[in-house]
């Protein structure tokens, strides 16, 4: 590789996300995926002439609530405007967006990485109507042809623009990562990917480091997963810096990334400088916000379990992993379910970790449900790790009586007498069985005298076969040298 050490990249991001509401953005059509095509449609959502949009109050509430939520300033007042430009799928010529009024402005987002923590401003927040979908891989589209369905058409969008501020594409998937993590808490949007529901468009721009002045920038539209976004914009830097390199100049261009080869294409329409000609909607009068009203709006924001606060938390408090605060974080009832047992447990926080990432997921995994499905509370896995703690259990045990606990549910306690799991800590016990091993096994005590550690093993393991593996392992080694140490 070349000096790609010497540059930095300057990376914005634009974040398209279809709001969770009932129905469309100006028109009573159900907000739906999947309906077969162009059969959520009417006057208003197909632009037919004589049509006037109505505003949806629960998708400006829900765009109001995620600039809330992203810490933007909210106006006191929203209006929309005409975003004026030809392409098939845009019914009128236009698209009704927020060009002058938007939901929130100077907000940010704060992410997590393994280098720790960040915020990215956010420029603004603005709500506009989707598109109509352009249809093309269907099997009954020809080749040479593309359909529309206007089911999209009308749905709420909400975009997220960031500050060119991103420095990396790394830091990029952090940011959108954090970014859909906070979008998903506050209920705004399900920003499912696979549907369509989270886009994004990126613009990039490479310069040595140290200079002010940037490159010309380079957008990269419609990406549709994360590792497409990471993949299009480094593969976009590796090859702003090869032009600066060879003495060239980067041009200003429009591109789209392929899967397939992990490449950057050119999009295949002329690409023109766009004069978009906003102006406000005449059909739609500006919304007043009272101040009674926003204040509701940021109550309820501030009720959101900040994603970053919680990793945070987890980090900080818990000893975890990244990968674990992650899947502590985000797997449903898992944090709740922690905060609650370690209230009640008495030992170390990261010994209630293991067992949640650990033993916990695995049963629920075996038997494909939810932590809330399964019978067992914070307060039983407190208890069942106490009993471990008091060396009234040995860990087989305990796993035993977890699987019993999450299917049944009841006291560790009672079930460990029930199944007569309880651990074997009596010395005098269990120095009658070591002598049974020691005279059963000769060559293994000889060994092991010998200073042959690996030969213990023949003789604890009589004892926990004689026990039912509830021996007490720490006790059974110290009996073991003692006995051993006998003359
Ligand atoms: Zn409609």
């Amino acid at each position: 590789m070349s000096g790609n050490g010497e540059f930095e990249a300057t990376i914005g991001l634009e974040v398209h996300v279809q709001l969770k509401t009932r129905s469309k953005l100006f028109c009573g059509c159900a907000n739906e995926f999947g309906a077969p095509p162009n059969t959520l449609t009417c006057p208003v959502c197909l632009g037919l002439p004589g049509s006037l949009p109505v505003l949806n109050r629960e998708a400006l509430r829900l765009g109001l609530k995620a600039a809330a939520a992203l810490n933007c300033r909210i106006p006191d007042a929203v209006s929309f405007d005409r975003k004026n430009y030809f392409y098939p799928d845009l019914p009128k010529g236009f698209q009704i967006s927020q060009h002058f009024g938007a939901v929130g402005v100077e907000g940010e987002v704060e992410y997590w990485s393994e280098d720790g923590f960040g915020v990215i401003p956010v420029e603004r927040v603005h709500l506009e109507e989707d598109t109509a979908k352009a249809v093309h891989a269907e099997a009954y589209v020809y080749a040479d042809e593309t359909l529309l369905d206007f089911n999209r058409a009308g749905v709420p969008l909400m975009e997220v623009v960031s500050e060119p501020a991103i420095t990396s594409p790394a830091q990029a998937r952090r940011y959108v990562v954090a970014l859909r993590r906070m979008l998903v808490e506050a209920g705004v949007s399900d920003c499912d990917l696979e549907k369509g529901a989270f886009r994004i468009d990126t613009n990039i721009s490479v310069k040595r480091k140290g200079r002010e002045a940037l490159g010309e920038q380079v957008e990269i539209k419609n990406l549709n997963s994360l590792k497409a976004m990471e993949g299009a914009l480094q593969y976009e830097f590796d090859r702003q810096v090869g032009i600066i390199e060879g003495g060239g100049e980067v041009t200003r261009v429009t591109l789209h990334y392929d899967d397939a080869t992990g490449r950057t294409v050119p999009t295949r329409v002329k690409e023109v400088r766009a004069d978009y000609r906003y102006f406000a909607e005449p059909d739609l009068p500006p919304v007043a916000l009272p101040a009674s009203y926003i204040k509701q709006i940021e109550a309820e924001a501030e009720e959101i379990a900040r994603p970053a606060t919680v990793i945070r938390e987890l980090f900080e408090g818990y000893e975890t992993t990244l990968a674990e605060a992650e899947m502590l974080a985000f797997t449903p009832g898992y944090y709740d379910f922690l905060k609650a047992a370690s209230a009640a447990y008495g030992g170390e926080r990261r010994a209630l970790v293991n067992w949640l990432v650990g033993d916990v997921t695995r049963e629920l995994k075996e038997r494909g449900m939810e932590l809330a499905e399964s019978k067992l509370t914070p307060g039983a896995l407190a208890a069942l790790l106490e009993l471990l703690d008091a060396g009234e259990a040995n860990v087989p045990a305990a796993r035993e009586v977890l699987a019993a606990l999450m299917s049944e549910g009841g006291e560790p306690a009672a079930i460990m007498d029930a199944k007569g799991l309880a651990q074997i800590s009596d010395a005098a016990a269990i120095e009658e069985l070591v002598r049974e091993a020691v005279a059963a096994n000769p060559k293994a005590a000889a060994d092991v005298r010998g200073g042959k550690e690996k030969a213990r093993r023949a003789l604890v393991g009589y004892v926990m076969k004689k026990t039912g593996g509830r021996a007490n392992p720490t006790v059974v080694n110290d009996v073991i040298a003692k006995v051993l140490a006998e003359p």
